[in-house]
């Protein structure tokens, strides 16, 4: 009978660490910048549906994602140069990793494969 921690991590590395890793993101330990930064709404998130925020270093963009257990973060890092800046105009959607770009009729940056839109991050800041 696998002990109660073994699960919990089992249940963190598939549904959190592993898709991330598919994605690109590299699982790390974090510089402490990022960990001291990320916000209760993160650290405190259960379940599945994970939340995280966008930390931008000199060298990598750094992903602090919430643990299917409460009271985790896990950290990751992708090159800068892997990762697209989100303007108003053009970046990476940050739910589906699409690049995407503003055309001319759009009211806003908005990602024509899921939706997403840029709004929405503004929307997220005030919350905070
Ligand atoms: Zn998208």
């Amino acid at each position: 009978m696998p002990n109660r921690h073994d699960q919990r991590w089992e249940d963190e590395r598939k549904h959190i660490i592993e898709p991330l890793e598919s994605e690109g993101w590299e699982s790390v330990e974090g510089p402490d910048w990022v960990r001291d930064s990320v916000p209760d709404s993160i650290r405190k998130n259960i379940g599945k549906e994970y939340k995280y925020d966008h930390y931008h270093g000199d060298t990598f963009v750094y992903k602090a994602v919430s643990g299917v257990h409460g009271n985790t973060v896990h950290i990751f890092r992708k090159l800068k140069s892997d990762y697209h800046e989100t303007t108003p105009e053009e970046g990476t959607c940050p739910n589906c990793q699409s690049y995407v770009k503003r055309y001319e009729d759009d009211e806003y940056l908005t990602c024509h494969r899921c939706g997403w839109q840029y709004t929405l991050i503004e929307r997220l800041k005030n919350l905070f």
